[in-house]
């Protein structure tokens, strides 16, 4: 019964995603026609270009650059928070056609840290709550006979923490409203430990397009309000080491 960790990997994104950013803008706001555009937009004029855009809010241009996640070791309760995010695109490994723990190690899943936390015993015993559940699957499994039709109703009896894996597309402008959501305290703890990892990815990939993404708190007062964890000088550090440590 294997318990596994989070695993994030920027798989693919647009190729030199700044530079088509900046030609979106370039077509915006000058009189270049497509013969021009095709001449590029400097490299030193691409984060001008985007930092104009951001301040002025118009995010449109920036929805022309695409990045593709590969994200495994993840419970079926962060799939259920990640894809609230409409605008994301999404492959989610299926549990119809996929058995799970067929290796008869039972299914992979997430335990808590503040299960772990409370110490061998507790971890010990959600272990052995895990692999009572396959139990249960496999013998569902079993009783239905083999294949996808038993697989799709065997499955009820598996829980949240069941690892599932997926890819998720998201242009720039969603991934940033993302991260935005997604890098704060107040997000849940799994989902929030991928954003971060999503958001180091992406600045290494394109760090113009990324500068200010990350929680509401990098970019001002921290908009959660009484709902505050009052902690945004740290958050900010933690941007801040990020992206040094990325540059
Ligand atoms: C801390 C936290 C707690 C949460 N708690 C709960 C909870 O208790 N219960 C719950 O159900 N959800 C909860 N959610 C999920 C939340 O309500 C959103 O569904 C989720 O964060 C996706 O956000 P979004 O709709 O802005 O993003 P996306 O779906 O990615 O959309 C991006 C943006 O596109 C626009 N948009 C997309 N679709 C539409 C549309 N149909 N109409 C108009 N504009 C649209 C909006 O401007 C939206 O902000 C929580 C989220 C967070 C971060």
């Amino acid at each position: 019964m294997p318990q596994v960790q989070p695993k994030v990997r920027l798989i693919q994104y647009t190729p030199a995603p700044e530079e088509l950013v900046a030609l979106a803008a370039k077509l915006c706001y000058s009189a270049s026609d497509l013969d021009d555009l095709g001449e590029g937009v400097a490299k030193k004029d691409q984060s001008k270009f985007i930092a104009r855009l951001m301040d002025m809010g118009h995010l449109s241009p920036i929805e022309h650059a695409s990045f593709t996640f590969g994200i495994e070791g993840v419970s079926r309760s962060f799939l259920a928070q990640i894809t609230r995010h409409r605008i994301a695109s999404f492959s989610v490994q299926s549990q119809r056609y996929v058995a799970l723990g067929d290796d008869g190690n039972g299914f992979d899943y997430i335990v808590p840290p503040a299960i772990e936390a409370l110490g061998e015993e507790d971890a010990a015993e959600f272990r052995r709550q895990m692999a009572e559940m396959d139990a249960w699957y496999q013998a569902w499994r079993k009783k239905l006979g083999s294949g996808e039709k038993s697989n799709e109703d065997a499955r009820f009896v598996l829980p949240n923490a069941a690892a599932t894996r997926m890819l998720v597309t998201m242009n720039a402008r969603e991934l940033t409203h993302f991260l935005s959501l997604r890098c704060c305290s107040r997000a849940q703890w799994e989902i929030r430990a991928v954003a971060w990892q999503m958001l180091e990815l992406a600045y290494r990939a394109a760090p113009a397009l990324f500068e200010d993404a990350g929680p509401g708190c990098l970019r001002g007062p921290c908009p959660e309000g009484g709902k505050s964890c009052g902690k945004a000088a740290e958050v900010r550090e933690r941007a801040r080491a990020l992206k040094r440590q990325t540059d």
